[in-house]
This record gives C-alpha cells, structure tokens and sequence, in this order.
C-alpha cells in the first residue's frame, strides 16, 4: 500500500514539473513516504531526518516534506514538529491529492504547512502512478481498515474501510493492460470485504470475475486476505479464475487461541486450519504464505508453541515474521504484561528454525518441474534473469535480456529457502 503511495507521488512530483535525482544534495524537493506499522520503521525516519537538517540550514529553499501513516499518528507527528523544524510540509495517507496545493502553498507564504486529513476522499483515484515495473502494477481497490487488531496502528492511519467503485478498478486495470502491463496485484487491507462500503451485493469475487474477463491481463494476485473473511466462494471459484495466481497470503498472527481473541483477530487455530485445507483441497498447487508475530502481550510458551504447531500443519512456503512492536494508542500497547525483547528475539528465532526448513522442501519440490515466469528484470549483480511463476516464487535463470517482460517456460533445477534456479525451455 504504501508502495504504491509513493508511486503516486512520484507522478504527481513529475506532473509538476519534478525529476528524479541520484543525490539529496541536488534535489529541490526530499520528500518522505514513512510507514508505521513497527517502532523500527519510525526511527529510521527520524534518523534520516535529522541528518538533513545541515543542508536544509545550508540551501533553505530545498523542501522537505513527510507524509505516510507516521503523519497521521499524534504522537509521531508531534515529534518531528517540535525536533524538527526545517520540515516544510506535513501531509497524510489520505490527502496525497492536495500535495501539488501543499508545494505550491509553501512557495507563496514560506510558513510550515501541516495538513493531515484522516478521510478518505475521492479525489485521490485521479491520481495516476508511475509504476515501478511496466508490466506488473498494483492497483487498490479498497482503502483504510474498519478491523481494530489490537496491535495494528493501520485503522487509525489509514481511516475506515472503503471500497472503490468496480468501473474504475476496471477502468484502471485496461488502460494498463493498454501500456503493457501482464500482471495486477490488488490490494486492500481486508480484500476478502471488498465491496461491503458499495451497499450493493457486489463482492471480492464479483469483482475477480469481472478483472479476469480482461482481454490482454495475464495474472492476477491480491493481497491481503483476512481468515476471517475469506469465503467459501472465493475457494471454490478459483478454479474457474484461470488468471487468479495459485497463491494466497494468509496472515495467521499466533496460533494460540488465546493470543487470536485478544489480538481481535475473530478466527480459531480450527478455523484457520480449516480455511487451508479447504484452499488445499481446491487449488492442491496452492502456494502459502504467512505473517507471524512473535511476543504478543502476555503471550506464554504455551501460546507461541500453538503458532509452531500450526506452522508444522499449514506447511508456508514463505513467512513475513514480527517481534510485536507497541503502537502508541492501541490496546494491546497498554498491556502492562509486555513480553521482554529478549523472549521475543528467542522466539523469533525459533521460529524462524522452523520455517527455513518447510520453505526449502517447498522449494526443492519444485525443481524438475516447468513452470511459466514472467521475467521481470535482471538480478541485482546483473547476472541472472528475474522472474515469479504463478505460484509467486521467484526464479532466477540465465538468459538474454531481450525477453524482459513476457511470459517463458523455465524448468527448475535447484533451490534455496528463498528463491528457485531455472533454465529457459526452448
Ligand atoms: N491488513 C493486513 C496486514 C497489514 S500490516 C492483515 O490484516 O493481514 C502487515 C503485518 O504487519 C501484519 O499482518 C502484522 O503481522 C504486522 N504488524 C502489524 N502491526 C504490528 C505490530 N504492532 N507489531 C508487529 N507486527 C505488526
Ligand atoms: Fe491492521 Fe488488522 Fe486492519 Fe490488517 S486487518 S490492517 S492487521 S487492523
């Protein structure tokens, strides 16, 4: 989401006129996309912040402007007001729309602007993106989060859930499909609610049907899911969404009971259980992936050896993993039974033992088999294709740089915890 933030922005900073620069010192404009969703997020920001205030002292006229879902919490807002003065403009997650007015604003009349509206409007759909890669894009189709996860600082930074009309997702989506893009990764915090704001009996799944009739769009992946919405229909529909990705993100959190009901999560270790086996039993090729946290307030040995239990039974081909980070005004920050860093850096570990392991036999089921890549670039030592196949793994392959951008059948012939090897088919 918040990558494609910024995406906004950079189109928004082109449209007037900006360019990309390979230096802070000779940009005009350093502008910060910050994310809150952990205390490690945030101090960075501060960190990088602060260092600029020398050449902000030195070239007043270079502006500096913070947005993101830091903007949008009080507390964190307040901080780069008092400690940081040589930020000129403040802006949130909701209001990127106003950004040209905001730049221009402070040319006139030179005073800090801070302007942070925490609702969404519909002004921010007429912004276009450009997009990191010309053929895959990500698209939203629904904005902020109405769930309140007692850890989760997303329903007060993004505001409350809302869907975006299907026409203009679809509007959207063609005219990439124009420009050359193959693959579209929808997204929303809760996608599996989609169309709940649009009071009418349109869904998530009305919605798929009606994005893989696009003539043009090769694949279509979504994230994220939440187990407690997610429908049988959805399930048993994916067979026929022939450009739907065999893979699902299915944040699971703990495995503990006990942790999921105090996390406001509303779903079982059962029911999550449940959910997979059905996904197993419908897409058997099925690709699973995860977040954990780890060290949740008050979460016992007993509780976090419920997560591995059910690690070992869901078998996730990758896994994002969290140490729980307090977030200011949510419930679970008020906790006063806070689990010590250092338990949590245990049982991160743990954790991790026990997931490298799954993710590698995952991946080394793979070699042998020919699977279709979308190549997508060159790796970062420039030797090596770069692609994901429908399962979303990601394949590196030796071959000519002219294929960059299509579809290839490449047989896979070796694999780590995280990536496959291929080579290209004739
Ligand atoms: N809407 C998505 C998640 C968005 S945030 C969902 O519900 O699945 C991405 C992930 O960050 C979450 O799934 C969670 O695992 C992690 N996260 C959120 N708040 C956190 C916190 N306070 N500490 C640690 N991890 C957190
Ligand atoms: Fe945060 Fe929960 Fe909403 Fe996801 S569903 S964004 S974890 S509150």
């Amino acid at each position: 989401m918040n990558e494609h933030d910024s995406e906004k922005i950079a189109w928004i900073l082109e449209n007037m006129g900006y360019l990309p620069v390979d230096s802070d010192e000779e940009a005009d404009i350093i502008l910060f996309n910050t994310c809150a969703i952990r205390q490690s997020a945030e101090d960075k920001v501060y960190g990088k912040v602060g260092s600029l205030k020398p050449m902000k002292n030195a070239n007043p006229n270079k502006i500096i402007a913070i947005g993101g879902c830091m903007m949008n919490m009080d507390e964190s807002r307040d901080k780069i007001l008092k400690s940081h003065g040589h930020v000129d403009i403040i802006f949130g997650t909701q209001n990127l729309f106003k950004l040209p007015e905001l730049i221009r604003g402070l040319s006139s009349n030179n005073k800090r602007i801070v302007d942070v509206k925490a609702e969404y409007s519909v002004e921010n759909d007429k912004i276009n993106a450009i997009y990191s890669s010309p053929y895959k894009a990500l698209v939203n189709i629904m904005y902020g989060c109405n769930n309140f996860c007692t850890y989760c600082v997303v329903p007060y930074t993004r505001g409350r859930e809302i869907s975006r009309d299907p026409k203009q997702i679809i509007s959207e989506i063609e005219k990439l499909v124009d420009k050359g893009t193959k693959e579209v990764m929808l997204l929303g915090q809760n996608v599996n609610s989609y169309g709940k704001s649009l009071c009418n009996n349109y869904n998530f799944v009305s919605l798929l049907k009606e994005i893989n009739n696009i003539k043009g769009l090769k694949r279509i992946r979504f994230m994220t899911s939440h187990p407690k919405d997610i429908s049988d229909e959805l399930i048993e529909s994916w067979p026929q969404l022939d450009k739907l990705c065999h893979s699902l993100h299915l944040p699971l959190q703990s495995g503990s009971n006990k942790v999921l009901k105090e996390m406001n999560r509303h779903y079982t270790q059962e029911k999550y259980i449940n959910i997979v086996n059905k996904i197993k039993a419908t897409v058997p090729d099925i690709a699973l992936t995860t977040d954990l946290i780890v060290g949740f307030p008050g979460e016992s040995e007993e509780d976090f050896e419920k997560t591995i239990e059910t690690i070992k039974k869901v078998e996730y081909d990758s896994s994002y993993t969290f140490l729980y980070s307090p977030r200011s005004n949510t419930p679970a920050a008020e906790r006063d039974d806070q689990i010590p860093h250092r338990v949590k850096q245990e049982r991160f570990e743990k954790l991790l033992v026990e997931l490298y392991p799954i993710a590698l036999k995952k991946n080394t089921n793979e070699i042998g088999k020919i699977r279709e890549v979308l190549v997508e670039g060159i790796d970062k030592i420039g030797e090596n294709l770069v692609g994901r196949t429908l399962h979303g793994k990601l394949v590196n392959f030796p071959g000519d740089k002219d294929i960059i951008g299509s579809y290839v059948n490449v047989k896979i012939v070796g694999a780590n915890t995280f990536a496959l090897e291929g080579r290209l088919m004739e």
